[in-house]
């Protein structure tokens, strides 16, 4: 009756592919609401825009993007923007479909959307980083709004290009519109604790699985992958916490310290050469050889795809925190889950990030501002909350975190979509 989308070929393990296997796992607890399950698995719409952009030699170079808003049953959009030479269409459908889960499983009044630049931007100035946002922005303005779709810092973004986004949207507009995009400079109407939101999330979650599995984290072993914003938060958090980041990986290498990095030395390092690699106070390691190191919890905070199969075989961790989107493919989580690894999935993990964008777009609604502890005790409240309610699907159906996560989720989303129906 519904035939495949015609515009993705998803694989076994692509990103698409992989959000639409953890759909069929999560079907059979949906009881009568699985009448409605196709909605999930088609976004519900979909843009390509041609972004051309004046090069600093003068020549003209044009650059894919997207924004895919997956989901507006329960809310305005909400997700991402990511700039990557790897970027597709679909690789922005599953993380806007994961935007959707996240936004639903803590309960935020979101959909689900997500957007993307196929590009490089460590290979344009500032200038042409600043002209490929606003001609991007002003592309996509026609679907985004502070009541429509609402985009925020991912890979390769940050307060800065938020910053142009919202100067360019509120041009196009005609007034100062700062709910348009959260993960905003401070002064501009940001919020405080935003930037490592996502990373304190990842910690919070951790924490509470770690308590739920005898783990104590002081002394407890921590390897990393990824150390942009979100892996180096997460880290910071539970050094505090006392437990030893012993390996990291990022794109520029893999390192390792059985003693436990020092990450006030570490940090200078990453903001000066762009990356863990060449760091003085720790070994150099082979990157496959990362997956066998010997530690407690794993932090994956990189991309897509990087827990595969072969490599779930070798995790030597107890718990695996996912702060990336998407970093196990189907298989791998079979493998994990009979080998007795306990994984939180992304689409509770790193929601941390977009709890705090909520808090941001509230503010900046009501034009009122909250102090950093406020936002952090809040979100601690709010992250807690969501897990155990996750926890308690999980024991009383029997299934993993991450099917678990998936029901409480679509409950909501198809729920909501119930009681809205079909218009016209
Ligand atoms: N990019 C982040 C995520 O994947 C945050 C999205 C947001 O704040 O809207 O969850």
């Amino acid at each position: 009756m519904n035939e495949p989308l015609s515009f993705v070929h998803p694989t076994a393990d692509s990103p698409w592919g992989t959000y639409l296997s953890q759909i069929d796992r999560v079907v059979p607890y949906l009881g009568r609401l699985a009448r409605w399950t196709e909605t999930l698995r088609r976004p519900k719409r979909t843009l390509i825009v041609d972004v051309p952009i004046e090069m600093d030699d003068g020549t003209i170079a044009h650059y894919e993007g997207y924004r895919v808003q997956h989901s507006l049953t329960r809310g305005p959009g909400k997700g991402g923007v990511r700039y990557h030479p790897d970027v597709t269409l679909e690789e922005v459908m599953a993380l806007s479909a994961w935007m959707s889960i996240k936004n639903a499983a803590v309960n935020l009044p979101f959909g689900g959307a997500k957007g993307g630049i196929r590009v490089d931007p460590k290979r344009l100035s500032m200038k042409e980083l600043e002209k490929l946002t606003r001609r991007y922005t002003s592309e996509i303005g026609i679907i985004i709004g502070p009541t429509q779709d609402i985009p925020a810092p991912d890979v390769n973004t940050n307060a800065q290009i938020m910053a142009w986004m919202m100067d360019t949207y509120s041009m196009n507009v005609g007034g100062t519109a700062t709910g348009v995009v959260t993960g905003k400079p401070i002064h501009l109407g940001g919020s405080l604790g935003r930037v490592k939101a996502t990373g304190r999330g990842v910690f919070v979650t951790g924490r509470e699985a770690a308590r739920r599995l005898g783990l104590n984290l002081d002394g407890a072993r921590v390897a990393v992958q990824g150390f942009g914003n979100v892996g180096s938060s997460a880290a910071e958090l539970f050094g505090q916490a006392g437990a030893k980041i012993v390996a990291i990986q990022d794109h520029s290498g893999t390192i390792r310290n059985e003693q436990g990095f020092d990450l006030a030395d570490l940090m200078p390092h990453v903001h000066e050469a762009g990356g863990v690699g060449g760091f003085k106070g720790g070994e150099a390691m082979h990157g496959e050889e990362f997956w066998d190191t010997p530690c407690d919890i794993l932090i994956v905070a990189a991309l897509e795809g990087q827990i595969t199969a072969d490599r779930a075989r070798r995790i030597r961790a107890k718990l695996v925190l996912e702060g990336a989107n998407g970093p196990t493919v189907p298989s791998a989580d079979d493998i994990l889950a009979d080998r007795g690894v306990l994984v939180v999935p992304d689409v509770i993990c790193n929601a941390g990030g977009v709890t705090v964008s909520y808090f941001e777009w509230v503010q900046d609604f009501s034009s009122f501002f909250w102090t950093e502890d406020e936002i952090n005790v809040r979100l601690d409240k709010i992250m807690v909350g969501a897990l155990k309610n996750i926890w308690d699907t999980a024991d009383h159906h029997k299934i993993s975190l991450r099917t678990a996560t998936f029901a409480v989720a679509c409950e909501r989303i198809l729920s909501a979509r119930e009681e809205r129906g079909l218009y016209p």
